[in-house]
């Protein structure tokens, strides 16, 4: 399998590009409208077809190129099934493996972020998604979000992983790339060690974080599965991409 780890500075958000090497398909994980022109060189420029975009949820901090990518290289769509995304081609249920190509992703509903989340095990690596980060987490205060359902999905479902297992994140702030189940498990503040669900809620309540300023945004715009909404203020337009922040339209 073909595997790279792409970055999108705006939100810090990492996309990943995976490629069968016996029938030259690709998929790319949680993709950037923004990134585009570079995730499809990538994809060229290892000789792949793209033939799938997934998405781990409903992002609010920036738009999915899902749409865009399915426009400009004919990829399909797919996406959380409890979302119901009308836009989507195939609704990803846990249970079912994920076949492009060679490659296999499993999809483990793991809510709490938001209530659709998924995380993507394949073989020995876990795209987690907001689900789980590196000595972090995504916030559970918007989107249905719940911090029951957050320590139940990761101690449930992601910890119970072999240790070994890479995990993979959507997010990191301070560039750092990867860890594994076993790390997490072990040192992660939120959800690590001996961390109780009680200590969890006390934790997530108390963050204080300010109001996303893109979700009012990304949010209805993800889920068309990748539309810039045309309220989008000047000072946020970057957020939709080249060709939105140009003076002509
Ligand atoms: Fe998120």
């Amino acid at each position: 399998m073909l595997f790279r780890q792409l970055f999108e500075p705006l939100s810090s958000t990492y996309t990943y590009l995976l490629g069968c090497e016996r029938t030259g398909q690709a998929v790319l994980i949680d993709p950037v409208i923004t990134m585009i022109e570079r995730d499809l060189g990538e994809v060229h420029r290892l000789g792949l077809t793209l033939a799938w975009s997934v998405d781990t949820h409903i992002h609010a901090d920036h738009i999915t190129a899902a749409r865009e990518l399915k426009q400009r290289a004919g990829s399909r769509i797919a996406a959380p099934a409890p979302d119901r995304l009308p836009c989507a081609d195939l609704g990803l249920e846990e249970g079912r493996p994920f076949e492009v190509g060679s490659v296999q992703l499993h999809p483990l509903h793991t809510p709490g972020h938001t209530d659709g989340h998924f995380a993507y095990r394949q073989d020995d690596r876990v795209f987690t998604g907001d689900a789980l980060l590196i000595d972090g987490c995504g916030r559970t205060d918007f989107q249905n979000g719940d911090a029951d359902a957050l320590y139940r999905s990761v101690r449930e479902k992601l910890f119970t992983l072999p240790g070994e297992t890479l995990v993979y994140p959507a997010h990191d702030y301070q560039g750092r790339r990867v860890s594994s189940v076993a790390q997490e498990q072990g040192r992660n503040p939120r959800l690590g060690g001996d961390r109780t669900l009680e200590e969890f809620r006390a934790i997530m309540a108390g963050l204080n974080l300010p109001y996303p300023k893109f979700i009012d945004y990304a949010v209805p715009g993800n889920r068309q599965c990748g539309v810039c909404p045309d309220d989008v203020p000047e000072d946020l337009r970057e957020y939709c991409g080249p060709m939105a922040q140009s003076p002509q339209g």
